[in-house]
């Protein structure tokens, strides 16, 4: 048992849906670790997702970075240990809340990097908001910093896989079409030598299961609820 089960300092609210997940499997995972009645320490801020999705559609990541630098801050003040940020396409900014805190930042890309490289996988696709899909900041740190290469869905399929999130999933809708336009991308991805599949959005593990595939998921949820309470529980 830790002598000091360090504070997690949560920034949720991108979605709530998905914030519940992570606040849950926190929980559960301190009290498998540590049983009775323990449970996990948290200061969490959950946003108003509504102050940042038109940010994110006008590209606006300068202002993105300032107020989610802002809320790490916050809660570094208020006594979190370490950052979370609870979705993957907001760690496009993650160089700014980094330079804005003193205490560690735990990014997703890296906990879900490490889950593929201990099953010995070189090639796996990306599955996410179009942000997290296109742009360097998740596939550029996979392959530059960890040597995995990553392939994507090409059009009309990664609107399809976009939309999903925006339109569905952060809304809290999980249907069984979209569920079988998932398995489909997937499949065509897998046929494009992907050995696993990323799933790379925080609401996507709730839509996918790892028997609705046939190769390995990475579900980056729970990847990276994992790592921050080994941190938040370590001496
Ligand atoms: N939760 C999603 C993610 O993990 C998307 C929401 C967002 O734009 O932050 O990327």
């Amino acid at each position: 048992k830790p002598k000091h089960m360090k504070t997690i300092g949560l920034i949720g609210g991108m979605s709530w849906e998905s914030t519940l997940v992570y606040y849950k499997l926190m929980n559960e995972k301190v009290r498998d670790a540590l049983g009775g009645l323990h449970s996990c320490k948290i200061i969490m801020e959950s946003v108003d997702f509504t102050d940042f999705e038109p940010l994110m559609r006008a590209d606006d990541w300068t202002t993105i970075g300032k107020k989610l630098s802002a809320i790490a801050k916050k809660l570094q003040n208020a006594g979190a240990d370490v950052i979370v940020l609870a979705t993957n396409t907001k760690h496009m900014v993650s160089g700014d809340i980094e330079a804005a805190i003193t205490i560690p930042f735990i990014h997703i890309a890296d906990t879900t990097a490490e889950a593929i490289k201990e099953q010995g996988l070189k090639k796996v696709a990306l599955l996410g908001t179009r942000f997290t899909m296109e742009k360097d900041f998740y596939k550029k740190r996979l392959t530059d910093k960890h040597g995995i290469e990553v392939i994507i869905p090409n059009e009309p399929e990664l609107t399809q896989v976009h939309d999903i999130i925006f339109n569905e999933m952060v809304l809290g809708k999980f249907t069984d079409q979209s569920r079988e336009i998932y398995k489909g991308i997937i499949a065509q991805l897998q046929a494009c030598g992907a050995e696993g599949v990323i799933l790379g959005c925080t609401e996507i593990p709730m839509l996918i299961s790892p028997t609705d595939v046939d190769i390995p998921i990475f579900n980056t949820t729970e990847l990276h609820v994992k790592t921050a309470v080994a941190w938040a529980l370590a001496d």
